[in-house]
């Protein structure tokens, strides 16, 4: 059906309005769009014996999460003259019906690096390219386009963070207009469009009580954290990783702000900009690698390696990872994974995990060495796989990245530990 100059906005990550660039091309010039989200069985199918409440590849928290971004995207948008049209269905499949029913004559989506979206994307661009429809996908979800900085290495990816910032340099992005207001959403026809679910209506049971995060997804709960970590202009200055108190709870000693920017409800390069604005005014500020600035761009390199290495998520098939003889032991990963372990600093943040899927940076340093090279030796990848699962922020070039670091299977190789094996016959489980 095409007669007007209608486009869909398909939103996967990027879930938020401020500085989004598929979503202001979307609205500019367009008779109606359709802000279109789809709810994915590949992330959400229950999953009724798994040792956590949730899907097979998330927990609780972090739909839970998911659903409160998407009911206030959904508010925002309805704030604009729109709303959010939530569908649900293998997502390739239900974006080409809707393409071949709806007036859609742009369509629109953040670029995205992961595995599983590249080959969705090629997907949806493929059929919308054959039935002539112009394809927008900007790189919006990172700060620079991990393409550019792997070309500009002659192909390859920078394997440090001192090689990815040279080559990245100072990164020129202008953020996008704000809206003020958006087109109507066009006629959907047949299609039965439902409305933000609830986990109930969805299917999951909230049995487990205490898997509750005290942090509330969403854009504008973005905004306000941002705004809150920024109005310390002292703290953003002298800001310096890996100093500050792991196991500040009420306080926590980082900005809390990687789910948001995860499920983009927070965009990194109006983050970036921030930061950079609140540098102008102060007399001195700390810099990467221990900056918050820093911390971002621990973000952009992961993400350009995580881009440019094939198997990235493997030890196998992995050209930068280590080939080691890992334990198979599930018993040691259970005890871990249920703060069995006896030692109480581990038990006590695998705990943090479960209820609310955050811990400070130092606390996943911790337990990630724990399970790995610095005691039971089990491999990283079972390790990744329940971060994985639990992680409000659940990322998976950061993940996969940071999984690969502390096992020592990649970027950094020093440290050992002479008593890995005496210590996993220790513990009591
Ligand atoms: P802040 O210190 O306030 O930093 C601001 C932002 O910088 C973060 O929100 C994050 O986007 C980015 N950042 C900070 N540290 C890192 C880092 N080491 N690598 C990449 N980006 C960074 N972070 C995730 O977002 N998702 C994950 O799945 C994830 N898995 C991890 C697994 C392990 C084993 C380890 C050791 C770390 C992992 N991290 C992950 C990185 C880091 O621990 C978190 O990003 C950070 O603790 C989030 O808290 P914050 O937002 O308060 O960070």
């Amino acid at each position: 059906m095409l007669s007007g100059s209608g486009s869909l906005m398909w939103f996967r990550k990027g879930l938020r309005v401020h500085d989004n660039p598929a979503l202001e091309y979307a609205s500019r010039g367009s008779t109606c769009v359709y802000p279109l989200f789809v709810i994915d069985p590949h992330y959400m199918v229950l999953d009724p014996n798994a040792y956590s409440p949730g899907s097979t590849r998330a927990g609780i928290n972090r739909i839970r999460f998911l659903l409160e971004s998407l009911a206030d995207l959904d508010s925002s948008l309805k704030k604009l003259g729109s709303r959010l049209l939530v569908l649900k269905g293998e997502p390739s499949e239900v974006l080409i019906r809707c393409l071949n029913e709806w007036d859609v004559r742009k369509l629109c989506f953040e670029y995205d690096t992961d595995p599983y979206y590249q080959a969705l994307d090629d997907k949806a661009k493929n059929y919308a390219s054959a039935a002539g429809i112009e394809v927008f996908s900007p790189v919006s979800h990172t700060i620079f386009d991990p393409a550019d900085i792997i070309e500009k290495n002659g192909g390859r990816p920078p394997l440090s963070y001192q090689s990815f910032l040279k080559l990245a340099g100072e990164p020129s992005f202008s953020l996008s207009v704000e809206l003020s207001w958006m087109p109507p959403v066009g006629d959907v026809g047949r299609c039965e469009i439902l409305q933000v679910p609830t986990l109930k209506e969805l299917g999951y049971v909230e049995k487990h009580q205490d898997e509750f995060t005290p942090f509330r997804g969403g854009e504008s709960e973005a905004l306000r954290r941002l705004r809150e970590s920024l109005s310390d202009k002292e703290w953003v200055a002298n800001f310096e990783k890996p100093k500050g108190d792991p196991s500040a709870y009420i306080k926590p000693a980082t900005t809390v702000l990687s789910p948001y920017l995860k499920f983009g409800c927070l965009s990194s390069r109006y983050f970036y900009q921030c930061l950079k604005d609140v540098y102008k005014n102060v007399k001195r500020h700390t810099s990467p690698p221990v900056s918050l600035v820093g911390q971002l761009l621990w973000r952009e390199f992961f993400y350009t390696v995580a881009f440019g290495t094939p198997n990235f998520d493997e030890m196998k098939g992995n050209k930068i990872c280590k080939q080691i003889p890992w334990n198979d032991d599930d018993k040691l990963l259970a005890a871990w994974r249920e703060a069995r372990t006896g030692y109480p600093w581990i038990d006590a943040i695998m705990v943090q995990l479960r209820k609310w899927g955050w811990m400070h940076h130092l606390a996943r340093h911790s337990v990630a060495c724990f399970l790995t090279r610095g005691d039971l030796f089990v491999h990283w990848e079972k390790g990744r796989d329940i971060f994985e699962r639990l992680l409000i922020d659940s990322d998976w070039a950061i993940n996969n990245g940071n999984w690969l670091w502390l096992s020592c299977s990649s970027f950094f190789y020093q440290a050992f530990s002479p008593h890995t094996k005496r210590h996993a016959k220790g513990i009591h489980i």
